[in-house]
């Protein structure tokens, strides 16, 4: 097992490839045992609920996980936070990349040296990264589900939206940045951004409309409206 030093951090890197979270030591096994057709007893709180608010298993007689599913998420978040924020963001890549179809083309090393920033701040927005506070998901105001993500998680963000995410089409930035950016290309940034000043009366600058222009006919040509919507332009 290889090791390496990030941030006053020793992680530990298995042959292949994992990286072990650091903070996080494995509890002691659940045992639950009872159950009977419909209900068994949850390992972590003790309680006898009906089998639907357990996770299915295939093996063994329970069928069932040793802990009920609102003790389970408990236990999955208190995990994901004690993950330090660089491993957070680089499982991200991973998991992103896999979904996607593709094999993680970055080391945790590589991912620290030139992806990681340095400062551990969103560099679009400045703010510092940190993990959502205990009971962010499943609390009732921001519920996982429709609800909002924590504006200052780091997340991967394909840096072109148009194209697969890759080592050269990724950086890190904070949640809420990436939610402002979306699928937005530089040109509709700058259009966006050019407009609201102009909307206050502000001087943008000597090249206002040439840039306009430009903008409008590199989207036109690209025949871009937002991601996977192509459309013939209309000049
Ligand atoms: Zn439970």
């Amino acid at each position: 097992m290889k090791t390496i030093e990030h941030d006053g951090i020793t992680y530990k890197i298995r042959s292949d490839g994992l990286v072990l979270n650091p903070n996080w030591e494995k509890p002691p096994r659940v045992r639950a045992w009872w159950y009977n057709e419909t209900h068994a007893e949850c390992g972590q709180c003790r309680q006898i609920k009906p089998k639907s608010e357990f996770s299915p298993k295939k093996r063994g007689g329970r069928n069932c996980d040793p802990r009920c599913r609102e003790c389970n998420n408990e236990y999955q978040t208190n995990k994901r936070r004690a993950l330090p924020l660089p491993l957070h963001a680089y499982r991200k890549y991973k998991y992103s990349m896999r979904s996607e179809g593709n094999d993680c083309d970055l080391s945790f090393e590589e991912f620290l040296e030139t992806h990681w920033p340095k400062d551990g701040r969103c560099p679009v927005l400045g703010w510092k990264f940190e993990h959502a506070p205990e009971g962010w998901t499943t609390s009732k105001v921001n519920p996982k589900k429709g609800g909002r993500q924590y504006p200052f998680i780091p997340s991967t963000d394909h840096i072109d939206p148009t194209k697969p995410l890759s080592k050269d089409n990724m950086w890190i930035i904070s949640m809420r940045a990436n939610e402002v950016k979306n699928d937005m290309l530089p040109q509709e940034i700058h259009l966006l951004s050019n407009a609201m000043k102009r909307l206050k009366g502000g001087l943008v600058s000597r090249h206002f409309f040439k840039e306009q222009e430009l903008y409008r006919t590199q989207l036109k040509n690209k025949g871009y409206a937002g991601k996977g919507l192509e459309w013939e332009p209309k000049l």
